[in-house]
């Protein structure tokens, strides 16, 4: 039986954000994760600076290698079928485009070299407890135990979670790939300037977003229904204008995730917390998730240091008041601009989205950059 006083399952940026965040805590701790990395997520890969920053990421250090981090500059935001409407911000990039291939692997690689254990290419099984520890797949002993194992996350389950029934998701899908030369030569997208299309009924939005020779084409939805012939439409529109290559590969990958504020799970339980998509945390406009799992991830480990090695539910309360004080308090009811007809909603939107000043300052800067929204410190050790 190996002993730790933490272990993660799910080495996504949740997990290897709170492996990295709990280094010098005075704790055990090990990353468990079924796939070995590097490993591909399904993802457009946009994060903001306030990302970087909260996790300290060198930025020269992260190019090394050859990683792909695109600088963002502005957007094309508009109606799909309707003309865009072009955002451009100064010298300072607003955004990053990323490979989750790359930026997974670097960021769990950075946990191991602070002292957490990887324990990758090993499958969570289940757990039961036995006195005041967990026992996982009959061999892991750990005080407590973090689900951080994305949607479909195993710890998340053993809680209550019930993915697939009685959940509203946002179902995507997406693909990426590297372009030949003749393709980069030829695509018209400028990879400073992602290009987002809302789809008329406002159920959702698809992107196209270049990364050096990378294109990344998704589209998402909060309703999952016929989710395929929405994205096959969305591709034929982009062919038919030019901006995609005729040859982009047709097999895209598809995921789920749940919004912040309808997310019916749980955060905490005795010896047991949630960060990340195991707690369905992504932005309700944008479906960002990686800025909200490292943000859980970051008052996570706040909370175990403070726990001084007692995990009782009462003392994790700490990380759900704390996740409360940043996202608010989630309102399972539909909330009144949900509840407008769709008519009217999409003719207001339509207008709006026409509007340079919505475009920047409420599509880009509030829903998409969060800018109100100061970055949490990347030091969680318990003010001196
Ligand atoms: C199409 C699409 C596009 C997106 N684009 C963006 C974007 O541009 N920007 C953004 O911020 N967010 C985006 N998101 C959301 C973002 O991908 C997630 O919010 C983010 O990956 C959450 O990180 P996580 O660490 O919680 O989970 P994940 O990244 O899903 O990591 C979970 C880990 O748990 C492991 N795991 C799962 N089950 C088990 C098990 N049984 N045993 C052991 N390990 C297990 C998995 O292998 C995985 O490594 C997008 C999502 C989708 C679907």
């Amino acid at each position: 039986m190996k002993r730790y006083d933490v272990l993660i399952v799910g080495g996504g940026p949740a997990g290897s954000t709170l492996a990295w965040a709990l280094r010098d805590a005075a704790l055990s701790v090990a990353v468990l994760d079924k796939r070995d990395f590097p490993r591909d997520k399904v993802c457009a890969g946009w994060v903001t600076p306030a990302v970087m920053q909260e996790l300290a990421v060198d930025l020269d250090d992260y190019r090394r290698e050859g990683r792909v981090l695109q600088a963002i500059h502005g957007f094309r935001v508009g109606l799909l079928g309707a003309p865009e409407v072009e955002t451009r911000y100064g010298e300072e990039p607003v955004s990053y485009g990323i490979r989750r291939f790359e930026f997974d692997e670097y960021l769990l690689h950075r946990a191991g070299e602070c002292g957490a254990e990887l324990l990758t290419g090993t499958a969570f099984k289940g757990m039961r407890r036995e006195g005041d520890h967990w026992i996982v797949n009959d061999e892991l002993e750990a005080r407590v135990v973090v689900g951080a194992g994305g949607h479909f996350c195993p710890v998340a389950r053993a809680m209550g979670a019930k993915p697939g029934r009685s959940e509203r998701i946002v179902a995507a899908q997406e693909i990426e790939f590297p372009m030949t030369a003749e393709q980069a030569a030829a695509c018209p997208v400028d990879p400073a300037i992602p290009e987002l299309f809302f789809t008329p009924d406002l159920a959702g939005y698809g992107w196209i977003f270049r990364k050096g020779d990378y294109l990344n084409i998704g589209l998402g939805r909060e309703d999952n229904h016929q989710l395929s012939r929405h994205v096959a439409e969305f591709v034929r529109h982009l062919k038919a204008r030019g901006r995609i290559p005729d040859a982009t590969p047709e097999k895209f990958h598809g995921h789920a995730y749940l919004l912040y504020p309808h997310a019916p799970r749980p955060l905490v339980d005795d010896g047991r917390l949630l960060i990340g998509d195991a707690a369905g945390l992504a932005y309700p406009q944008s479906g960002e998730g990686i800025r909200p799992a490292v943000e859980s991830a970051l008052l996570a480990a706040r909370t175990l240091r403070e726990c001084a090695g007692d995990f009782s539910r009462a003392r994790l309360e700490a990380y759900r008041q704390r996740m409360e004080e940043r996202f608010g308090r989630r309102q399972p009811a539909p909330g009144l601009l949900e509840r407008l007809p769709a008519g009217l909603k999409q003719a207001v939107a339509a207008r709006l989205l026409r509007s340079p000043w919505f475009a920047r300052n409420v599509v880009m800067d509030r829903w998409f950059l969060h800018s109100h929204q100061p970055p949490l410190a990347a030091d969680t050790r318990p003010a001196a």
